[in-house]
């Protein structure tokens, strides 16, 4: 039976409302309502992580991508003259001081907000993983503070996701429909088939909350499971007082289930790793890797813990989030992605349609690229679902006064996937992923 791989991009996820990667840094640093306002107990359990990390992050961003110091931030006159004449020492103790201050630190921040959201996550993380690679210094900047920075930013990340899912209702009938449109093949190719699979490269657990919703509201699909291809855990069987089974992902076909792949190649929200024994724990029903910043009480591997207690320190065995973020230089060498990737692989491999749900093919991506490169055959059709404005001719609409138009439409997504993939016969549908899933699929 012919096979059908999904590739998501971060055009997928937009149905939820999800944070997109260039509206990150603004949505860290924008004037909210306060989480006791919200009053949402996850949060507030890591209130005070947050506001140290804002603070780490803003000195940051004024110190490397500003021409500014944060005394720039003092309008009045005669305080800066004042503070013009003290010493050295003195002034950084008063730095201090005012980085307790919410008034000061909240106009650092509407600053970020309003000047620096076009500084890309790419480049924040690409220098700092170069950094911890080189063991260099940057700007003052010594390893175990930039280290720090770095789990500040993925910190930050992870609770916007936490905070979105606070108000998602996960009721879209396009994404109900696409995941039982996928159940339902998987189905039909009975228990050894393998009809179809899906590669993300976001973070989010949208896929997984949709599927195990089709799952429980129709016995007919009791037998499906999502298989991450890996040899996996369930979170709530060891974490929750519930008789939820742990079936790893990688025996589901052995033991009589319908396996969905779904292979996360950047991670996920959703999944914790101990990084003693590798373990990979995963729910389907929340942003899990947020527990490894609670102050108190963040989950521990339960067989490390067990085999490992007598011999000391206890704080090894913590379990850690484990995203692969915006960078240049991705580390993809742990087992979990090593297994994961590969089995990318082999899925574009073996399949006759690739249809790609709002993902443009960015250059950021060149391991994905050259995964696509390696694998996919001449002959293997290919979707593209994308959205109106990455339509070239609405672009060409728009621009039509302009003489020479090549230059505008060249870099649009139309033209990478084609000259990508050395083919014209991709077909592009720009009525984004509703449309293609009612009417293409
Ligand atoms: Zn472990």
């Amino acid at each position: 039976m012919s096979k059908t791989v999904f590739v998501l991009g971060a055009g997928a996820s937009m149905i939820e409302n999800l944070p997109s990667q260039a509206e990150i840094l603004k949505s860290i640093f924008k004037k909210e309502e306060s989480d006791f306002a919200t009053f949402n107990p996850t949060l507030l359990k890591t209130g005070e992580r947050y506001r140290r990390a804002r603070i780490n992050i803003a000195e940051f961003i004024i110190r490397l991508f500003s021409n500014k110091n944060y005394f720039d931030f003092i309008s009045d006159e005669s305080a800066l003259a004042e503070i013009e004449t003290l010493p050295m020492a003195e002034k950084y103790k008063l730095l201090d001081e005012l980085k307790k201050d919410n008034g000061f630190l909240e106009s650092i921040y509407e600053y970020i907000a309003e000047s620096k959201s076009h500084i890309t996550l790419e480049d924040i993380f690409t220098i700092l993983d170069k950094a911890i690679a080189s063991n260099e210094h940057i700007q003052g900047y010594d390893t175990s503070k930039i280290i720090q920075l770095r789990n500040d930013f993925v910190f930050c990340i992870i609770r916007l996701f936490v905070k979105s899912s606070v108000n998602q209702s996960f009721d879209s009938q396009t994404y109900l429909n696409f995941i039982e449109k996928i159940i339902q093949k998987r189905i039909e190719a009975e228990q050894t088939g393998d009809p179809v699979s899906i590669i993300t490269l976001n973070w989010d657990f949208i896929v997984d909350k949709y599927f195990s919703h089709v799952v429980s509201s129709n016995s007919d699909y009791e037998k499906a499971k999502l298989d991450y291809c890996v040899y996996d855990h369930n979170y709530h069987h060891f974490f929750d007082d519930s008789d939820i089974e742990s079936i790893p992902s990688t025996i589901l076909k052995r033991q009589g289930y319908y396996n969905v792949k779904l292979l996360k190649l950047h991670g996920a929200m959703n999944w914790l790793l101990c990084k003693n024994c590798q373990r990979l724990f995963y729910s389907q029903e929340k942003y899990i890797a947020f527990e490894e910043f609670y102050d108190t009480s963040a989950p521990e591997c339960p067989f490390c813990t067990k085999n490992y207690s007598l011999s000391g320190d206890r704080n090894n065995t913590k379990l850690t989030s484990e995203l692969i973020t915006p960078t240049l230089l991705k580390n993809l060498d742990n087992v979990t992605f090593k297994n994961i990737w590969k089995n990318a692989f082999v899925e574009l491999a073996e399949a006759e349609k690739v249809v790609f749900i709002g993902y443009s093919l960015p250059q950021a991506d060149f391991e994905f690229r050259y995964m696509l490169k390696k694998a996919i055959r001449p002959t293997t059709n290919i979707d593209v679902v994308l959205y109106h404005n990455d339509d070239p001719n609405k672009i060409k609409d728009l621009l039509k006064d302009e003489g020479d138009i090549s230059k505008f439409t060249a870099n649009v997504s139309e033209t990478r996937f084609k000259s990508f993939f050395g083919k014209d016969d991709i077909n592009f549908f720009y009525e984004g992923i509703i449309d293609y899933v009612e009417n293409h699929l």
